[in-house]
């Protein structure tokens, strides 16, 4: 004998039906079969809706009552041949005609009781099973039986005790008599002694499978359900959970019991008294292999899942005069016994000045009012003070048998959620071991169990998840880097980079599961108004962990927001450097916030495009070297510019190529007053370590006052073709000393200039090809011959991989 349970999704319409059907007709192939069925779909919480709207007077109850009539009928007509509806059709308008006195009854009276609440609620099962019977009356064979008539149940409505011994015998009586291959059963309904209708609980068809299966000394117990097993957790929330193929009662109880409603927490009680085996199967992927729960696994994997609860409240209790004094903790759990509120986890500091509780928010105001009524004395005595209530919050627990076994698996679980900026307000550790569990933010759920989840699961490979912003030259260079190297990453690197949001000056868009990277053009085209406080909240309110804010801009607006990114644990990879250029205080906050809030804030970029030049700096720096002097050629647009500028041409028609090669701020002004080569070696020097603000360098520009000072582009050019002269007077002048000339940067005694330079043959700088940079850094360990950094230092192509570098070091962290 097996007992089969089916899920309300497994038979919430014809044919989903049709496909219990299948299940169980091969299954009853082999052995004689107990089928317990729930209620279609959603009906429960519709009974439940419309009988709460018909007790406070509203009319809407009628609309549900109708809605679920007719779908019922639907599902009657979609499975059975008409010939033989007619009992099914009278048996089922019946009910539906009970269930309307009812609710009409509430309506008028405006009072719903428990013990009505439960005879309502049991409709759902008493309708299923009967139609599922008769659908399968004629193709399996299948018998019907009401469960109300085997299982005896205690008054407490919507929550009933069983009465085992009774429950057993009239189970085994009736099957001892009973030869159908197929038996089906309501799930969740039950009755009292008395003959009234209960109920077992919420999601109480379990229960009601794994009693048959206890009575009836079941091979195994199998529960069939719309997900492929118990998963790691909750493969709603954290995509990547995958099926736990094996895991033992107390493991699968402790996951229920925190939220994984896979299986209602007291169904495994009495299976596991038995020994009998549970299988969780899914009806609409039948040749998965599901999860089996028996005594032991034998395996020793510490950690086995992970679960959680929402909606939880918690309430303090606290006071200097809880000390040392017996009897606080079981007045406060007598008075939350005695008005049912059911206590969910439990928390008390080791100095006994506070107890925390976690309870189910519905329950808090009621919680409150008891507590505060229970120390009324204690309160006016100011030995406790009134309870304290947070609302908003959920649990979150790993689970596992074998962690009891293992060192530092709660160092490691609150590392990884502190990482990731989720603020823990409560923590519970069973003597078992068993479970490790925390009490957090609502709003950080997800975040947390995909953190945990990675830390235990899937230890190999990291997600990162990206924000880009400004898909310009650079930024559309990135995105198809990215998506070139995104299976390499992956397989090698273990390395999920996922953008997430893309956003430019107009629109912005966004996808939770990841845009694709073919097309984010498109979606960006059609995305939504962008704005920069926009695009920050919504990655606050996507709140995924390792979180990555990606600026391609130059502009000073979103190198503002930075320190909001980093506040909230998002790190910040830059190409622009208005930030790190701006004054000395807002650099160092930037800096200290990203310490704080352990968000990455990463620049390399900055200067020398895709050169690694800050990131060797920071390695000098943090391995003990100081430097001394840094001498470099850090404009790869002005490079560019002196070296094509000849006799032969216009200054005028150089600047426009580099503009129109992309060799130069989208203002090329920038480029060419120096203030960008200012802002450079500033960086450098600050990153040695040495405080300076932009005004401390001195810049000598070669441009003209009158080209400074314009205004935009067009004002600019045309200032260049009034002075072609002295430009050429200054190329001339370098020529006849047969030098280069090159804009060079220097760092030497804490002070800093920059300026145009006439370079000879023997200087490593004349040989500087287009764009490339250059950097020397005379330090304590490279005192006369310089570390030199030489390479490409302009392009939309190599700032897009410095940027990539960037993100591919937040991701090997
Ligand atoms: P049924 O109606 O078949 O009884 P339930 O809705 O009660 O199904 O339970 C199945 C659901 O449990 C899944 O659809 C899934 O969303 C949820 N769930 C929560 N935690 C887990 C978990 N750890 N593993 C699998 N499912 C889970
Ligand atoms: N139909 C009931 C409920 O929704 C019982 C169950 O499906 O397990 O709670
Ligand atoms: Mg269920």
């Amino acid at each position: 004998m097996k007992v089969l349970k089916f899920g309300g999704t497994s038979v919430a319409n014809s044919d989903n039906i049709k496909q219990v059907l299948s299940i169980v007709s091969k299954a009853s192939e082999k052995e004689q079969i107990v089928v317990v069925v729930s209620a279609m779909g959603k009906t429960t919480d519709a009974l439940i809706h419309a009988a709460n709207a018909a007790a406070q007077k509203n009319n809407a109850y009628k609309a549900t009552l109708q809605e679920l009539e007719k779908h019922h009928f639907n599902t009657i007509k979609e499975l059975i041949p008409v010939q033989e509806q007619s009992e099914v059709i009278s048996y089922t308008k019946q009910l539906f005609n009970q269930l309307e006195t009812i609710y009409e009854g509430c309506f008028l009276l405006q009072e719903l009781t428990p013990k009505t609440l439960a005879k309502i609620s049991g409709f759902g099962e008493l309708l299923s099973s009967f139609i599922i019977a008769k659908a399968a009356k004629n193709s399996i064979g299948a018998n019907y039986k009401d469960s109300r008539e085997l299982i005896i149940a205690s008054d407490d409505y919507n929550n009933a005790l069983v009465d085992f011994d009774l429950t057993f015998k009239k189970c085994q009586d009736y099957f001892s008599n009973n030869g159908a291959r197929v038996t089906i059963v309501p799930g969740f309904v039950a009755r009292t002694k008395e003959g009234k209708t209960t109920t077992l609980g919420r999601g109480g068809s379990d229960y009601s499978a794994a009693i048959y299966a206890a009575a009836l000394d079941a091979k195994e117990l199998q529960i069939w359900t719309d997900v492929s097993g118990m998963f790691t957790a909750n493969p709603k929330v954290v995509k990547q959970a995958h099926e736990i193929p094996h895991i033992s009662y107390h493991e699968a109880m402790e996951l229920s019991h925190f939220g994984a409603k896979v299986i209602y927490p007291p169904t495994i009680q009495p299976v596991l008294q038995k020994e009998i085996p549970i299988v969780i199967k899914n009806t609409f992927q039948p040749e998965d292999k599901g999860t089996l729960i028996t005594k032991e696994t034998g395996l020793n994997k510490p950690v086995k899942g992970i679960s959680h609860i929402n909606e939880i409240a918690l309430i303090t209790l606290e006071g200097v005069g809880m000390v040392g004094i017996p009897g606080f903790s079981k007045r406060l759990f007598e008075a939350l016994y005695l008005h049912d509120i059911n206590v969910i986890l439990i928390t008390q500091a080791s100095s006994e000045l506070s107890i925390c509780i976690a309870i189910h928010e519905n329950d808090a105001e009621k919680a409150v009012a008891i507590v505060n009524d229970a120390f009324a004395y204690e309160v006016q005595l100011k030995k406790v003070k009134p309870v304290f209530v947070e609302k908003g919050m959920s649990i979150i627990a790993l689970v596992g048998d074998q962690m009891k076994n293992h060192q530092g698996l709660s160092g490691k679980m609150f590392s990884a959620l502190g990482k990731n900026n989720v603020n823990i307000r409560a923590i519970a550790q069973g003597a078992s071991e068993k479970n490790i569990s925390a009490v957090i933010d609502e709003k950080d759920t997800k975040k947390a169990l995909n953190t945990l989840h990675e830390r235990f699961f899937e230890e190999r490979v990291k997600q990162l998840n990206l924000f880009v912003t400004g898909v310009g030259n650079v930024g559309e260079k990135f995105l198809a880097q990215l998506q070139q190297q995104k299976k390499f990453l992956k397989k090698n690197l273990k390395l999920n980079i996922r953008v997430i949001g893309i956003s430019n000056s107009r629109t912005m868009v966004f996808d939770e599961s990841g845009l694709n990277l073919n097309s984010w053009k498109e979606a960006l085209q059609n995305g939504e108004k962008a704005s920069l406080e926009g695009f920050l909240e919504r990655i606050k309110s996507i709140n995924l962990r390792n979180s990555v804010f990606v600026d391609n801009t130059a502009s000073e607006a979103v190198s503002k927001m930075y320190e909001g990114y980093l506040r909230h644990n998002i790190g910040v990879v830059t190409c622009n450097k208005i930030a790190c250029a701006s004054d000395l205080e807002n650099y160092r906050r930037l800096k200290f916030v990203s310490r704080k809030y352990n968000a990455p804030f990463l620049f390399e970029t900055n200067v020398g495009a895709g050169l690694p030049i800050i990131d060797t700096l920071k390695n000098l720096i943090a391995s003990g070297d100081r430097v001394h002097k840094i001498q470099a050629v850090l404009s790869g647009s002005l490079n560019f510019v002196f070296n094509n500028f000849d006799e032969s041409i216009t200054f005028h028609d150089v600047v426009q190529q580099a503009q129109n090669e992309g060799y130069t701020e989208p203002d090329p002004k920038i480029d060419l007053s120096g203030i960008d080569v200012a802002r450079k070696i500033l960086i450098l020097a600050r990153e040695s370590g040495y405080e300076l603000n932009l005004e401390d360098i001195e810049n000598n520009s070669f441009l003209p006052k009158e080209s400074l000072d314009t205004k935009e582009n067009e004002s600019f050019y045309a200032s260049l073709h009034k002075y072609e002269e002295h430009f050429q007077e200054i190329y001339q002048k370098a020529k006849d000393k047969e030098c280069r000339l090159k804009y060079v940067a220097e760092f030497a005694n804490g002070k800093a200039n920059v300026g145009l330079q006439q370079i000879e043959a023997t200087h490593p700088f004349y040989n500087l090809e287009g764009s490339d940079n250059i950097v020397l850094f005379y330090t304590d360990r490279y005192p006369q011959q310089p570390l030199i950094i030489k390479g490409a230092g302009a392009g939309a192509e190599v700032t897009a991989s410095g940027i990539f570098a960037d993100v591919i070091r937040i991701g090997n962290v």
